[in-house]
Parts: C-alpha cells; sequence; structure tokens
C-alpha cells in the first residue's frame, strides 16, 4: 500500500500566497476528489505535487510512504510513483509515445516485454486511434485524443497515486465516458486516485470514496460522494454564505 500525505500546505505564486495550509491523505485503493471554484487553488495544488517550476513551496509536506516528495525533481517523483493526468497535454515534437513510455517505465525500473503490443491493447480499450501512437506525442491532437492519450500514459506506468487536474474539461460526453472508464479500470487496491473537478458531472463516472471542497486555498468541507450532489445542488454561493456565518 502507498500513502501519500499533504500536511499543511502553503505554496506561493510570484508574491501571492495560493494555498493557505492543505492537508489530505490519499492511500492506495481510494479516489479522492477535490472540488471549488475558479480560481481556488486547485491546478496549483496539483502544480506543488508535481514540482512545476514557479510554484513556490512555503510551509508544509508532502511525503509518499515516507519519502519527502517535495524534495525531489519533478522526474523524480514520477519514479517514485505519482502520475499527473494534466489538464492542459502537452505537445512534444519529434518524440513518439513508445519513446516516452519505454523511458518512463525504465526510469521506474520497469520492463514490458512486449510495450508496443500494450500500448496497442490499451488505446484500443479506450478508443484511442492505434495510427496516433506513432505520431509525436500530442502534435496536431485534437482536445480529447490528447486526454485520452494522458490516460493511456496513466494505465501503462500504473502510478501508485494519479492526479488528475480538470481531466473533464473540454470533453464531450463519449470522450468522458471512455475517459472515466479507463480510470475505473485501474483502480484496485495498488492505485491511488486525486481527481481534481470544478464539476460534479465527472464524478458521475468516476465515483469517489471521499469529497474535498477548496475555497480560497483551502479545504473547507470534507465527506463523502454524496457532498458532490449537495454541491450541485445548492451551488458553489452555499459554500460562500457558510462560510460566512462561520
Ligand atoms: P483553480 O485550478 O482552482 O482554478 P489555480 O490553482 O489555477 O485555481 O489558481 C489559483 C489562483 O492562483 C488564481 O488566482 C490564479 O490566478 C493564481 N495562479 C495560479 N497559477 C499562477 C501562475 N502561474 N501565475 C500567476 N498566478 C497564478
Ligand atoms: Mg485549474
Amino acid at each position: 500500500m502507498s500513502t501519500l500525505e499533504i500536511r499543511d500546505l502553503q505554496v506561493s505564486v510570484g508574491s501571492t500566497q495560493i494555498l493557505n495550509g492543505i492537508t489530505l491523505t490519499i492511500n492506495s485503493g481510494e479516489v479522492h476528489a477535490v472540488m471549488g471554484p475558479n480560481g481556488a487553488g486547485k491546478s496549483t495544488l496539483s502544480a506543488a505535487i508535481m514540482g512545476k517550476p514557479g510554484y513556490e513551496i512555503t510551509g508544509g509536506s508532502v511525503t509518499l510512504d515516507g519519502q519527502d516528495v517535495l524534495a525531489m525533481p519533478t522526474w523524480q517523483r514520477a519514479v517514485a510513483g505519482l502520475h499527473l493526468v494534466m489538464q492542459y497535454p502537452t505537445e512534444v515534437p519529434g518524440v513518439k509515445l513508445s519513446e516516452v513510455l519505454s523511458e518512463a517505465l525504465t526510469a521506474r525500473h520497469a520492463t514490458l516485454p512486449n510495450l508496443n503490443k500494450t500500448i496497442n491493447e490499451e488505446a484500443a480499450r479506450i478508443s484511442f486511434d492505434s495510427e496516433l501512437v506513432n505520431r509525436a506525442v500530442n502534435v496536431d491532437f485534437s482536445g480529447g485524443e490528447k486526454k485520452r492519450n494522458e490516460i493511456m500514459q496513466m494505465a501503462i506506468l500504473e502510478p501508485d497515486v494519479a492526479v488528475l487536474d480538470e481531466t473533464d474539461s473540454g470533453l464531450d460526453i463519449d470522450a468522458l465516458r471512455i475517459v472515466s472508464e479507463g480510470v475505473n479500470a485501474m483502480r484496485g487496491p495498488d492505485t491511488g486516485f486525486l481527481v481534481i473537478t470544478h464539476y460534479q458531472r465527472l464524478l458521475e463516472y468516476i465515483v469517489p470514496d471521499r469529497v474535498h471542497i477548496m475555497w480560497d486555498g483551502r479545504i473547507v468541507h470534507s465527506g463523502g460522494k454524496e457532498l458532490a450532489l449537495e454541491l450541485e445542488e445548492k451551488g458553489y454561493d452555499w459554500v460562500k454564505q457558510d462560510l460566512a456565518k462561520a
């Protein structure tokens, strides 16, 4: 079992503090959803977990099975078992997906006897055009294709904890279903998920064990999957009013 432990995490961008102390524990086998309005700091949380440049950690800790994640360069975080499914996947001209995956697997000391066969099988499972596998990563892919590509990479790399940042943005209902099925197929005792989303819709497909509401760089509510429904019903204004009362 793996545990990603985020303790009182504080993060600044430039001179502005964005995260004001986030505490979250994600065990493998669990799916945690973080919901919040635009600007709440959701992407900042994923950026800080993965070590994106420009995000300064001003307090708190992030550990994976006791290892200090914040002390590692990004590539080492991936080797340790963290994986980020990006909101806006990057285009990598001149580099094929099989090359990216082969390097990544080698770094994780994992071997796949027939990587190309695995890629083709995973691609078929999520209706990803296998022709695209042989093209440069994400170059001239549609939004939906980029997301499927990301999900496929995640499935092949088998991370201990996967962070999905607004994977639902820009997806039509069919692509959303396919992407969710890809995630659900990976659910099991070996993988934990941090699913970040603005909308409840994604959580109809990926049913979370825990739901956390982020507001102004803090987790202000945590609960079971019904919390997402409550939020959908009452809207983010409810959170605001609730906070004003407190
Ligand atoms: P969310 O993903 O919840 O919409 P973000 O984490 O993207 O929120 O942003 C939270 C706040 O931090 C916003 O006010 C945003 O403008 C600011 N912010 C995030 N990243 C940057 C950045 N790289 N440069 C400047 N401001 C940023
Ligand atoms: Mg975001």
